[in-house]
């Protein structure tokens, strides 16, 4: 039996968008063909965006479906900013790659790509981009809530600097969706996924203001007020909009019952993010002295699923570069690991975690490494 303790990787498919998607399965019928086969279809996906936008309070007319978080960050970033004869893009330091990567293409083209500084805690310098802003910002973007550390950005506060000196402004809230009661009339981007709140992989959505012009990074059949060409993907849409009308269990409670745990069988442990203004599903620490990815491997073999919340890239594990951008020293970034609970989380999966912990640990710093 697995414990699975990493949803914000991916989080089981909710039994609600499985018989939301299975009842499109077999049916025929191309959302954008005029035929009856068609037009139920269009109907599946308009109502799927309308009761998507009536959740996070946003309008229909802005839901533009993608092919998940991903692309709908990119068709942002890169969308917005080429659109732009500005040439400035701020993005936070502690973006997902989703987010940095497509902003270092812009550097490629001749875009200047600065990054907003981040507290201890991950905290954008609220500040620091005020006094960046000037009338050369083409972009600021900064995430609704960190995939790592789980720090909630003061995502309002922001929206508003950046509207009163008309600069748009994106924000990923892929994690932060499901797990904060979003209100999105006053945010003009914003890049979501289907399958951090139990949907299929595979689909999500951009939700932009009809205001700002985006130029497509999809060019075809001009699907999606001509904004994202292809196919819609009835039933994964479906299954998205299923999912997120489920309901949501309050998972505070058993995150403070992993964090207080874990800090009572391993006291040197450093919770990090913020303590308060952080998503209920997330706990994320450092081991001092313990190589994350070797820890994670010996709790996987006492079947539980963790994560080390950074990316690997070719295999390779990268010391995090939010907790960088936090002010951590390499070992100690590359001594964490993150605890992510989902809407069928359990207090056994805790009670496993905390059983095999201290003995991981203890190994892997035998075995060091850092
Ligand atoms: N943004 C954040 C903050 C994420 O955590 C993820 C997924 O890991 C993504 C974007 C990418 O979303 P998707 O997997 O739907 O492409």
């Amino acid at each position: 039996m697995v414990h699975y303790l990493d949803h914000a990787a991916t989080t089981p498919l909710r039994p609600q968008a499985l018989a939301a998607m299975q009842a499109q399965w077999g049916q025929v019928g191309n959302p954008s063909s005029l035929h009856t086969a068609g037009r139920q279809a269009r109907r599946v996906v308009e109502e799927s965006r309308e009761q998507i936008a009536a959740l996070i309070g946003a309008k229909p007319a802005d839901v533009i479906f993608t092919s998940g978080g991903t692309e709908a960050d990119n068709l942002a970033v890169k969308g917005l900013a080429r659109n732009s004869q500005r040439r400035r893009v701020l993005v936070s330091a502690v973006e997902h790659h989703a987010v940095l990567d497509p902003a270092n293409a812009l550097a490629e083209e001749g875009k200047i790509v600065e990054l907003i500084p981040v507290d201890a805690l991950g905290r954008v310098d609220v500040s620091a981009l005020e006094q960046m802003l000037d009338d050369d910002v083409a972009l600021v973007a900064i995430m609704w809530a960190n995939n790592e550390v789980g720090t909630i950005q003061p995502v309002a506060e922001v929206a508003g600097l950046c509207a009163a000196r008309g600069v748009p402004f994106h924000t990923d809230a892929v994690q932060a969706l499901g797990q904060i009661d979003l209100d999105l009339s006053d945010i003009p981007s914003v890049a979501l996924s289907a399958h951090k709140v139990g949907g299929p992989v595979g689909v999500g959505a951009l939700v932009l203001d009809r205001d700002l012009a985006v130029r497509p990074l999809v060019h075809g059949g001009g699907q999606e007020r001509d904004v994202r060409s292809g196919t819609l993907d009835t039933a994964g849409i479906a299954g998205f909009a299923a999912a997120l009308a489920a309901d949501k269990p309050d998972l505070a409670p058993l995150r403070d019952a992993l964090v207080d745990g874990v800090l009572r069988v391993v006291p040197d442990a450093i919770l990090n993010g913020d303590p308060v203004d952080r998503l209920a599903n997330n706990a994320h620490f450092s081991f001092p002295g313990c190589p994350g990815d070797a820890l994670l491997m010996l709790l996987d073999a006492a079947g539980v699923a963790v994560s080390t919340g950074s990316a690997c890239t070719a295999g390779i594990p990268q010391p995090s570069h939010v907790l960088l951008a936090m002010g951590a020293d390499e070992s100690v970034a590359r001594s964490s690991l993150r605890f992510s609970l989902g809407w069928n989380s359990a207090p056994e999966d805790v009670d496993a975690l905390l059983s095999a912990l201290p003995a991981a640990v203890e190994r892997a710093r035998r075995a060091g490494g850092l």
